[in-house]
């Protein structure tokens, strides 16, 4: 069974940074002034775009001709010189179709990274949507994450970012970090309230392997805020973003009415999407790939790949699933959605009935509070929001 073909994303991953970050997992390199091996990625990326717009000579992946967002992410897209970044996004705009005026394209950027010109010549380049890496408004936190901002720097990003003309704009925030307490997490975020955004997306710190954060909280040197302190803390946001009328539309982000993210809405639709860049992943026609987590090697194998399919060898990793699998996972992912997963929709996309597929699985969540059904809706309850890694595990 097929789905029916829609626009899709588009996703440029730029792998560079100023200082890689110690809790951070992304894929990137700390190479932000190397300017040579940017302009080769530069060229690359635009190879891999081309390619995937022109189907490379294959149906099934030329089929998304159409994208209706666009997302610069990283990595630090802007530690890129604008020129660079305006050029590889005229590059998209000529390659692919858009819808014109409802085209969305976010663009993230970090504090420390952008002046005011440079968010002005981004705004005329055709970025329409911002979402800045606050992470933070206390300074000793910021330092201790290992960020290269301050919040006076922050705060003058958003200042400029909307005097640029970016009318969309988002903040990114974490909380849970080391040393913070339910004050210091009151206080970012009120003060990230008062500068007005449209969009937030609040994450809490997560220990990933093979960061240095990973590796001295196994060490007993990362006092993170015990799991009482993190409940208050969420319990806070909710509070606080609601009175500010944002919106919660997914467990970790929140929105002004019709500001939702577009384009990570596609991930949790699980539609299709079209990532460029080392360490990018595509989806089209139910086929995952992976591009190769190396930035010289991404590039040698674009810019000399010759005329033939050698290009393709970007790809280290591709999974075509079959239909139960996409149905599992359009679940999982829509279930991080706060409306929920549409019963209806489901069945019309994989002709399978979600109740009778999870059968007593989804009636054990159901009686332990996690999810319940709104409508033809079926979404996580307050608490298995709070719990929507042990639920989504149940139903993987
Ligand atoms: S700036 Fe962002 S992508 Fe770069 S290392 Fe820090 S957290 Fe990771």
């Amino acid at each position: 069974m097929s789905e029916p073909v829609q626009a899709a994303g588009l996703y440029v991953h730029v792998p560079f940074c100023e200082r890689k970050c110690p809790y951070c997992s992304f894929f990137s390199i700390a190479e932000g002034g190397n300017r040579e091996l940017q302009q080769r990625y530069v060229r690359a990326a635009r190879i891999q775009m081309e390619r995937l717009a022109a189907g490379a000579g294959e149906e099934e992946i030329s089929r998304p001709r159409t994208v209706d967002t666009i997302f610069f992410g990283g990595g630090t897209p802007a530690v890129l010189p604008v020129h660079l970044l305006a050029d590889l996004l005229s590059t998209s705009l000529e390659l692919f179709d858009t819808p014109g005026e409802s085209l969305e394209v976010s663009l993230e950027v970090n504090p420390g990274t952008v002046d005011r010109d440079d968010l002005l010549s981004l705004r005329r380049a055709g970025f329409n949507r911002i979402s800045i890496g606050v992470q933070s408004l206390d300074d000793g936190e910021l330092r201790r994450l290992g960020r290269i901002h301050d919040r006076a720097q922050a705060e003058q990003t958003v200042t400029w970012a909307r005097q640029a003309g970016f009318s969309n704009l988002s903040l990114d925030l974490m909380f849970g970090l080391p040393g913070q307490d339910l004050c210091s997490w009151r206080r970012t975020l009120e003060q990230a309230l008062a500068l007005k955004p449209d969009h937030l997306s609040i994450y809490e710190l997560t220990l990933e392997e093979n960061t240095s954060f990973y590796l001295r909280a196994r060490q007993g040197d990362l006092h993170l805020p015990p799991e009482e302190i993190i409940c208050e803390m969420m319990e806070w946001t909710q509070e606080q973003t609601a009175a500010a009328g944002l919106r919660r539309y997914e467990i970790s982000n929140y929105a002004r009415p019709g500001v939702a993210c577009r384009h990570n809405l596609k991930y949790w639709d699980n539609s299709s999407y079209i990532g460029i860049g080392p360490g990018a992943v595509s989806f089209l026609a139910n086929t995952r790939m992976a591009a190769i987590e190396d930035v010289a090697a991404y590039c040698r194998l674009l810019l000399d790949g010759g005329t033939g399919d050698g290009w393709r060898r970007v790809w280290v990793d591709s999974e075509t699933l079959d239909r139960q699998g996409r149905f599992r996972e359009t679940v999982i992912m829509g279930l991080r959605l706060v409306r929920g997963v549409s019963r209806t929709r489901l069945q019309e996309r994989f002709g399978l009935d979600i109740e009778t597929f999870y059968g007593p699985v989804l009636e054990r969540l159901r009686e332990a509070g996690l999810v319940e059904w709104a409508g033809e809706y079926l979404r996580l309850t307050p608490a298995g929001l709070r719990l929507a890694n042990t639920v989504m595990a149940e139903l993987v």
